[in-house]
């Protein structure tokens, strides 16, 4: 299903990442999300990294060729290659706001993180304004706690959650929905250490993704 042929009700999520590698971690929550919220898309959206943190190891179009392998034939996603194509890291926000220029003021639009990145939301550029144009929907993560850092952020958070994920399709954005998606204990960080000492890691991410790894030479240390 492309994105033009998406009723206007339709709820339509963005799942953004550095996706080195991109792992179930990831995706069976998503999916699950899905499941939960009756979300029609999820586009997947591989970020650059701003220079002054930790570069990942695979190269921009291999994140992106990864993400391509994790979803081909699989239509609740859709990816987009947008903030790989140009050669500076692009502020979430601003990607926001260009999707909700393309899909008008009245589609229903998520933004789908992990209650880690959950947990550093308030040192994003301009975090305030996320809600203006998207709901939140937070996927739990295990070893991540559960109140936020400060009384002003749990305040924002507590008076925007809801606990219907019915009514995100009645506003276009605005909302935080805390979802109930399996506790997956994967990070990519987890997968590249288990490449370089030789590991296998069928159970952690598809085997396409574990191929184009093989053969590429990725994470070997
Ligand atoms: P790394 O280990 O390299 O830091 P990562 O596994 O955390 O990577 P990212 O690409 O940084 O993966 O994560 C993209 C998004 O997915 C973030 O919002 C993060 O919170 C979420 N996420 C990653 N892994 C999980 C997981 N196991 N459970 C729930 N959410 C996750």
């Amino acid at each position: 299903m492309a994105l033009h042929t998406l009723s206007e009700s339709s709820l339509l999520a963005l799942f953004g990442g550095t996706f080195d590698p991109i792992h179930y971690g990831h995706l069976r929550p998503v999916e699950q999300l899905a499941k939960e919220t009756a979300l029609d898309k999820v586009i997947l959206l591989p970020n650059n990294v701003p220079p002054h943190r930790p570069q990942p190891q695979a190269s921009a179009r291999q994140r992106l060729k990864m993400v391509e392998l994790a979803v081909k034939g699989n239509p609740l996603f859709y990816v987009d290659s947008r903030e790989l194509e140009v050669d500076k890291p692009s502020y979430t926000i601003e990607t926001l706001e260009t999707l909700r220029k393309e899909h008008g003021a009245q589609r229903p639009l998520a933004f789908i993180i992990g209650q880690d990145s959950l947990l550093s939301l308030h040192t994003w550029h301009r975090w305030e304004e996320l809600l203006s144009f998207c709901h939140l929907l937070v996927m739990a993560r295990p070893g991540y706690a559960d109140r936020l850092e400060t009384p002003q952020l749990q305040h924002w958070y507590d008076k925007h959650r809801v606990c219907n994920p019915a009514e995100l399709k009645e506003r276009a954005e605005g909302m935080i929905y805390q979802a109930n998606t399996p506790l997956l204990d994967i990070s990519a960080t987890e997968i590249r250490q288990r490449h370089g000492e030789g590991k296998s890691c069928a159970d952690l991410l598809p085997a396409a993704v574990e191929r184009y790894i093989d053969s590429q030479g990725l994470y070997r240390g």
